[in-house]
Order: structure tokens, then sequence, then C-alpha cells
């Protein structure tokens, strides 16, 4: 299909989904998405969210025919498109069977080409001239816009909300720039940027578990209040949750940067008695050198409990230097991450929340099966301990704070914050499932492994003065 003097030009972000494409092609045209829609042939229905909804990380998949109506479209050569989408040349099978007519597949962004977050609605103006929702893939340590100070989110998660405002929280989008500094110092190391960012997040995730109780952390709270607009208090578990990544990045980025320190690894060989074993404290020089480093002199014998990411590195840090590692790759490779050890996902959480909310007495969850209840209760439980650590922790860092301001008097970031939700509530460019999926071919439901939801009751839990020697030795 050759382009039309009559079609409008349109340009694909760098690293746009191919969905997010049409998307924006169809809000220039003012048409239903459905319109344009149907120039292709469906091989399944769009993916959804659980309790129905659009999923914004939708992605498609085209065949050759269907590629070249989309060209005709967009009106640029085909070779920007294949250098803009990393979906392009991606194929399958379902897709080859009829290569005559311009067909498509649907799919879930984040089972094509790694994680998809929001695009900045500034930048995209700035772009095309229109400040639409666009959605890219974007690593994780890759979620600040700098010019714009803002935090963009994940796309796959079921939650209105496409950025959080960082321009009260400076050290975070200085963050941003930091990690550039620490992702070449991961290279120099050998170690790959993506796998040091990956444990840093995890170490510092388990945290932000655990510092839900703990008194002395204070710059977590303030920033999370920021992030929620003035005062997450309202909604704190649902705010916890969407705000996390960006409140703690600046965080994991200082955590990575120590994780690569050779002086840092010293401290752990030290602390492990340097050839002559012993059991590993948990407030030895390098966790305390840890805390000093993040600002927190008192994080030392809370950084590395009994069985966490942080524990697991440092004993392969001593392993290598006895050398008395297993095959290399596994054990002694210090920037493996163990499943169970991932950060969850605001998807996983919100999920996770969402059946919380929806459990107790509303006949939802099937409650026939003991175990079930069982764990249900145990839920509750662990929940409500959740909630009082909250009150004491987090919560008083509102105690002395003003009551939410009525809406006239709030500040004008909060508004326009609240005029943007409601923008985004309204499905600006958004779409509609024209039926419910089916389960089967709808690629990527299909949920990793367990971490994300399973039941993470061990905030609160026993800590152990010493690490038990088997753990690392
Ligand atoms: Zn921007």
């Amino acid at each position: 299909m050759t382009h039309h003097s009559g079609l409008m030009r349109t340009t694909p972000l760098l690293r746009e989904t191919t969905s997010s494409l049409i998307c924006r092609i169809v809000s220039r045209y003012g048409m239903e998405p459905k319109v344009l829609r149907a120039c292709w042939k469906w091989r399944n229905y769009p993916p959804g969210h659980g309790g129905g909804g659009a999923r914004a990380d939708a992605e498609v998949l085209l065949n050759t025919a269907g590629r070249q109506l989309l060209v005709g479209m967009c009106g640029v050569e085909e070779a920007v498109l294949a250098r803009a989408l990393p979906s392009w040349a991606k194929e399958d099978a379902k897709l080859r069977a009829k290569a005559g007519d311009p067909a498509g597949l649907w799919r879930i962004g984040g089972a094509v080409a790694g994680p998809v977050a929001f695009g900045c609605r500034l930048c995209t103006a700035r772009r095309t001239g229109t400040a639409v929702r666009a959605v890219r893939y974007a690593p994780r340590w890759e979620r600040v816009c700098v010019r714009h100070g803002r935090w963009l989110l994940d796309a796959d998660a079921n939650q209105p909300l496409e950025h959080l405002d960082l321009r009260g929280l400076p050290e975070v989008v200085e963050a941003q720039r930091q990690w550039a500094k620490v992702a070449r110092r991961a290279v120099r190391a050998g170690a790959g940027p993506e796998r040091v960012f990956v444990l840093a997040r995890a170490v510092v995730a388990r945290w932000w578990e655990q510092g839900f109780g703990w008194e002395r952390e204070t710059v977590w709270p303030r920033r999370l209040h920021q992030v929620a607009g003035g005062d997450a208090g309202g909604d704190l578990e649902r705010w916890r949750i969407v705000g996390r990544d960006a409140v703690v990045f600046p965080e994991v980025v200082a955590v990575a940067d120590a994780l690569l320190d050779p002086g840092m690894a010293e401290l752990v060989w030290v602390d492990s008695g340097a050839g002559r074993p012993r059991a590993l404290p948990t407030d030895g020089m390098f966790c305390r050198r840890l805390g000093e480093r993040l600002g927190r002199t008192w994080l030392g014998p809370l950084a590395a409990d009994h069985g966490g990411p942080l524990i697991a590195w440092m004993g392969s840090i001593i392993r290598l230097r006895r050398g008395a590692g297993g095959p290399p790759g596994y054990d002694n490779d210090p920037w493996w991450l163990r499943q169970e050890h991932q950060a969850a996902t605001m998807a996983g959480q919100l999920r996770v929340l969402g059946k919380e909310k929806k459990a107790p007495g509303s006949g939802t969850m099937v409650a026939g099966r003991g175990a079930r209840r069982a764990a249900q209760a145990d839920h509750q439980h662990c929940r409500q301990r959740r909630r009082a650590a909250a009150a004491a922790a987090w919560g008083e860092q509102r105690a002395g704070r003003r009551r939410r301001p009525a809406a006239a008097a709030r500040p004008r970031s909060q508004r326009r914050l609240d005029r943007e939700r409601l923008e985004t509530h309204r499905g600006g460019g958004g779409e509609r499932r024209r039926a419910p999926s089916r389960g089967g071919p709808v690629g990527g439901h299909a949920r990793r492994g367990a971490p994300e939801d399973a039941h993470r009751g061990r905030a609160g839990g026993g800590r152990l003065s010493t690490v038990r020697q088997e753990e690392v030795g």
C-alpha cells in the first residue's frame, strides 16, 4: 500500500508498542479504535484485566500484509517502523497460516519485548504535537523523565495513573543521572547493568516491606506523601504499591553502586573471618558501611536479614573469595537472583490487594477448602499487623501535617494530578474490549511464578542476630 496524500504522517516513538502507535493514529483521525482495527483480521481478542477493562500494555503482532498496511497508514518508510518498534519483526506461527490478508495477533507487551511503561505525555507532545497517551518498552532503570520530572509507571497494572510527579523530589531525578555512571561501572565489572539493578532493587524492595515498621525511616514516608500529591494516608496500602519504585529509586542506585565497589566486597570478606570462617554478623562492617552510604546509620543491623537477597549476595562474595564455589554461573555468581527474591511488581501486588479487599465475606473467593480459608485468615492477620505497623511508623509522619486540604486550597500540582487522573479515567485514547478474552489464545497471561502473587507475610517476622553459617558457607 502506498502513501496517500490524504493521510497524515505519524512517526513512531522510540520503542513504542505497535498497539500504542495504532491508537495514536486513530486519535489523530478522531476515529473509534475499532474502525481502524477492522482493517486487520484478528486471530484473538484484545487482552483485558481480570475485572474487565482494556490493558494499556496490549501489543499486536502483524503479518507481512498487516505490516504493509500500517506502513501505509503511517506514511513513513518501513525501515523507520522496523527501527522504532521492538515488536515489528516478531513472528508467530498463528500469523503465518494465512499470509495473504492483513492479519494481527494480540499479545501482552511484557511477553513480547520486556517491561512496558507509559510514555511522558509532555515528551510525546514535543515530538508529535499532541499530548496523548503512548506506551513504550522501557526497562525499570529508565523511568525518570529528567526533562519534566516525572516517574513513568508500569503500563501492565490495573490502575489509572500514567506517571508520578517528581518535581518536589530532585533526588529521584538525580538518581537517574547517577544510574548512568553505575551502569558503566557494572559494564566495567563484567556484571551487566541489568542484573545489578535487578538485585539492588530486590534488596531495597525487601527493605521497603520491612521498613513499614522502621520508626527511624523518615525519608521514604516523606517521598511517598509527595508522589501521592501531598498525602498518601487516605489510601496508604495502594500508594505504597504504586509509589514504591519511584520512592526507593535513589536507594536502589546507591545499593547497586555499593555492591559494585570492591572495597565493600572486602568488608564482607573481613566480616566473614577472612579465611577463618565464622558466623557472619548482621551488624558487621559491611552492613554498617552500607547504611552510612545510604544516609541511614541505623540501618546496619537491619540491612541483611536471614533468607534475603543481600545475605545471598554476601554468601556468593565469600564463596568466591574462598574459591569454594560450585559450578560457575550458579551459586557463586553474586548477581544471580533467586526467583523468590525478585521484587514483586506493582501489577502483581495490586492484584493481591484487590483480592484481599474482595475476600472478606464477599463470596468471590471459594471458601470451601480448608487450606485456602486458613491461608486467607493468615493473610488477614498479616494485613492487620501491617496496618498497625503502618500506623506507628508511617502514620506518624502525618501527625503534624494538615488534614487533606479542600480542593480549592490544594496545591496546583495536586490539582493538576487530579485533573490528569480524571482524564486517564475517562480513557483518552483508551480502548474497550469487544468480547471477553477466552483464556487460551491471549499470550502472556501466564504469571511468572510465585514472587509477585505469593503471600508475603514476613514483615515483622523474627530477626536473627547472626546469620547461620550454612547460608554463606
Ligand atoms: Zn517528559
